[in-house]
């Protein structure tokens, strides 16, 4: 009877161990405490993740532009869903006020951070003091570089995107039929952001045949990414640089095409060439692309002023970053497609990779409509 007795507990020890040791394999437990919380029941049970056990934060760029107040509104929205609590915040373009926002969110004790940097080296020294409690990183959209303490990154095809921007100038300059020569300017994003060396170089690889052949002529001389980069994707500091290009390299010759890579830039790149009489029957616009298929620049598409966007659905990006949070919190294989792109200086980060699609005046209502991204009447009214 005792030796049945001892047998029993030896079995119950080992199944005990058993479960203990599957909580261990997930990254991060349920914050201790947690203001947001709803339903805490103290002890970690990471296959049950519901009642807003898990408090994720997350920490967006700015809300100057409406992509990232979607990607903000969506993540809160799926992740709500999903049975966690969110902290969302915004830190409008400011490194030090994103730093401080995701220091309080680890005081705080979320159990993952979903970080979309504004500076991507900005964020070690933090990321070092979420690792020691613990806790997820998540790179949101922007890669977070030379730091080992971000454990997955959720985006989009960013080669694709700058692949897409370059052949709707490739076909709208009939490039491929040996048309030209052509004049073209060249713009890209913020220097601090990861993705504006992989829009760039995607758009270039497209580009680069053509102003080696001579059909695509750069007037202005400036072609390498430090000469053409937009600090903080900022529209005036983009007019002004048109502004510039045109006083310069432009008075007594006509600019075909302008790579783009966000709509918010193409905005500045509009205005300014208003300013000099384009955008007339007789002077019409440049090709400009653009990207994230805001309103204001879908609604200069319909007016023949911008030609083409780059439509990266963030509802999607929103739900696969809430399941990989969701995997990653309980243990189990968490959903990658690409483990070999994204090198962030001391590792190659796993990641998801979504398709982005290229959007101008003719598939504009089936992409952005008829998905239920934007209603009609926002578009035309
Ligand atoms: C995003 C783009 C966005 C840009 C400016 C990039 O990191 O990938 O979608 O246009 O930032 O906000």
């Amino acid at each position: 009877m005792k030796a049945l007795r001892s047998l029993l507990a030896l079995i119950a020890l080992v199944i005990g161990v058993m479960v203990l040791s599957s909580c261990g394999s997930a990254p991060a437990t349920p914050a201790s405490t947690s203001s947001s919380s709803g339903n805490q029941t103290g002890a970690a049970s990471p296959t049950a993740v519901s009642g807003n056990r898990f408090t994720i934060g997350i920490a967006m760029p700015t809300k100057s532009s409406a992509r990232w107040i979607a990607d903000g509104e969506n993540m809160v929205k799926y992740f709500t869903e999903a049975g966690y609590a969110t902290a969302l915040q915004y830190a409008e373009d400011d490194v030090p006020n994103q730093v401080s926002q995701i220091e309080n969110m680890i005081t705080k004790g979320v159990n993952a951070l979903v970080i979309a940097a504004i500076d991507n080296k900005s964020l070690s020294e933090v990321l070092q003091t979420a690792k020691d409690k613990n806790i997820l990183v998540i790179a949101y959209d922007r890669l977070i570089r030379d730091t080992p303490n971000v454990d997955y990154y959720a985006t989009f095809d960013n080669f694709q995107v700058g692949v897409l921007q370059a052949q709707y100038i490739e076909q709208a300059l009939g490039l491929k039929e040996g048309k030209g020569p052509f004049n073209i300017e060249l713009f890209a994003g913020s220097p601090d952001d990861n993705n504006t060396y992989f829009f760039f170089n995607g758009a270039m690889s497209i580009l680069q045949p053509y102003i080696d052949k001579g059909q695509l002529v750069v007037q202005s001389g400036q072609t390498a990414v430090d000469k053409v980069a937009t600090l903080r994707w900022d529209g005036a500091t983009a007019q002004a640089r048109m502004d510039n290009l045109l006083s310069a390299y432009y008075t007594d010759k006509r600019l075909d095409a302008v790579l783009s890579p966000y709509d918010g830039i193409s905005i500045g790149i509009i205005s300014s060439l208003k300013g000099v009489g384009y955008g007339t029957p007789d002077q019409p616009m440049p090709v400009i692309t653009g990207q994230d298929a805001e309103i204001p620049s879908i609604k200069a598409i319909l007016a023949g002023e911008q030609s083409q966007t780059v439509f990266k659905d963030t509802r999607e990006l929103a739900k696969v970053t809430v399941q990989m949070v969701d995997a990653a919190l309980n243990g189990k294989e968490v959903p990658i497609n690409d483990t070999k792109t994204y090198d962030n200086g001391v590792k190659v980060v796993p990641s998801q990779l979504l398709v982005p699609v290229s959007v101008d005046k003719n598939n504009w209502e089936k992409v952005l409509v008829e998905s239920g991204y934007y209603t009609k009447e926002q578009i035309t009214q």
